[in-house]
């Protein structure tokens, strides 16, 4: 749709960020466009499939589209924080980055055993965080049927670190 194309034709390249030689992708035009936001986030609730019980949303960037596809299907939403951020944590988890280590934690009793999980988050590069998230909401006894991003970079081989699972991309570079 128009719509979609446009709101994707907003990412714009950074060179050098965070590091010289890296070129980041920047949703930022994006989301602060109304037309386009709607249009990416109405797609990422599309694209998920009906049997989604659950949005789970990765800090920072992926809560401004996760809540937004937990509106959109009437779904509850929860956050997967960077530590120190949480009062009570179900689940902690220790992670690569392309540069350095992370932790993410997993709020505690907000994620009921069997829930069908949706996780969110705007790029997917080489997968590591993704892949944390989902054994994290894994852990907690969720299922994880489906992860979506808005944009997939293919050359950091996320997807191969993701395999077996169902990934959504709205646009893939
Ligand atoms: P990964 O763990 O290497 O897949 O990196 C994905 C995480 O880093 C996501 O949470 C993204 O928000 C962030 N990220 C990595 N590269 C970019 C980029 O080019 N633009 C925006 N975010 C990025």
């Amino acid at each position: 749709r128009a719509d979609l194309v446009r709101a994707l034709d907003l990412i714009r390249d950074i060179p050098d960020f965070p590091q010289p030689g890296v070129l980041f992708k920047d949703i930022s035009p994006l989301l602060a466009d109304g037309a386009a936001v709607r249009a990416v986030v109405d797609a990422m609730a599309a694209q998920a499939g009906p049997e989604v019980d659950l949005v789970v949303a990765l800090e920072a960037r992926g809560f401004l589209l996760g809540a937004g596809v937990g509106y959109a299907r009437g779904l509850g939403v929860v956050p997967v924080r960077k530590p120190g951020k949480l009062p009570a944590v179900a689940h902690r988890i220790d992670f690569q980055l392309e540069y350095g280590t992370a932790t993410f934690e997993l709020p505690a009793d907000v994620l009921s055993p069997g829930a069908r999980v949706l996780v969110v988050d705007d790029v997917l590069a080489t997968g590591g965080t993704m892949e944390a998230a989902c054994e994290l909401v894994e852990r907690a006894g969720g299922t994880v049927v489906g992860v979506s991003v808005v944009l997939e970079l293919a050359a950091l081989g996320g997807r191969r670190r993701l395999a077996g699972r169902n990934v959504h991309t709205l646009l893939t570079v």
